[in-house]
C-alpha cells in the first residue's frame, strides 16, 4: 500500500489504500483524482478478492480494462482523461479569444478560470490550481497573453507530474493554427 493522499482534516480516511489511489472528501477513493492504471490495479486485486474500489465499473469493462490498464471510453473519467479534456477546452477557449478583448470578455475568462479552480472534480488538482492562481492571477488582456498564461499554468502541472515543459512560443500552433510545415 502507498501513502494515502487525503483531503486536509479528513480524520475518517482509511489508513491503508492502494498505491496511487487518491481519496475524496468523503474518505472514499476518488476516481477523478486517480489514474486509471492505479484504479485498475485495485480492480484486479478486488476481482480476486471480491472487494475493493471497483464498485462502479461494469464487469466486462472492468476485466478488459484492468488487463490493459487503459481507460474504457464509456466509464467515468480518470484524472488523465479529465485533465486532457479540460486542457483541450481551456486552450481552445484561448485559441478563440479575441486579440483585443473587451473588459467584459476579460472578466468573463478570468471568472471562468476562477470558478473552474473551485469546481474542478479532482480535489488535489483543484487545490494546487487555486494556489497557482493566487500566485499568478489570470492574464488575459489579449489572446496571446491569455494563451501564454494558460501555457504556463499547464507547464506548472507538467512539472509537478514530471512531464516535459511545453514551449509556450508554440501554443498557438498547437491549439489554433496547426503546425507550420
Ligand atoms: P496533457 O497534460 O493533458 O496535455 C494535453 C496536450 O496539451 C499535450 O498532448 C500537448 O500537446 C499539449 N500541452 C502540454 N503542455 C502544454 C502547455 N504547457 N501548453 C499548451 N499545450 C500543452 N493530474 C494529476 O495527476 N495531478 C494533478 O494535480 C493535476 N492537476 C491538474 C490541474 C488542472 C487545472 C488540469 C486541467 C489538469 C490537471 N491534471 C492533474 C491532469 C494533467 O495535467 C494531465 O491532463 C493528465 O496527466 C494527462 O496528461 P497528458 O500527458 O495526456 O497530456
Amino acid at each position: 500500500a502507498g501513502l494515502p493522499i487525503t483531503p486536509a482534516g479528513d480524520a475518517e480516511a482509511p489508513k491503508r489504500i492502494p498505491k496511487g489511489v487518491v481519496l475524496g472528501k468523503d474518505g472514499k477513493p476518488c476516481r477523478s483524482c486517480t489514474s486509471f492504471a492505479s484504479w485498475a490495479n485495485q480492480t484486479k486485486s478486488s476481482l480476486k478478492s471480491g472487494t475493493g474500489v471497483a464498485g462502479g465499473l461494469a464487469a466486462g469493462a472492468t476485466v478488459a480494462a484492468a488487463a490493459s490498464s487503459s481507460a474504457p471510453t464509456d466509464c467515468p473519467p480518470d484524472v488523465e482523461t479529465l485533465g486532457r479534456g479540460t486542457w483541450t477546452l481551456l486552450h481552445s477557449i484561448a485559441a478563440q479569444y479575441p486579440k483585443q478583448p473587451s473588459p467584459t470578455q476579460q472578466s468573463d475568462v478570468s471568472g471562468f478560470v476562477g470558478s473552474l479552480s473551485r469546481l474542478y472534480p479532482c480535489w488535489v488538482c483543484a487545490e494546487d490550481f487555486q494556489v497557482f492562481l493566487a500566485r499568478s492571477p489570470v492574464r488575459a488582456a489579449s489572446r496571446d497573453e491569455f494563451g501564454r498564461w494558460l501555457c504556463a499554468a499547464h507547464n506548472e502541472v507538467n512539472e509537478k507530474l514530471g512531464k516535459p515543459q511545453f514551449d509556450c512560443n508554440l501554443w498557438e500552433q498547437r491549439w489554433r493554427t496547426g503546425w507550420k510545415d
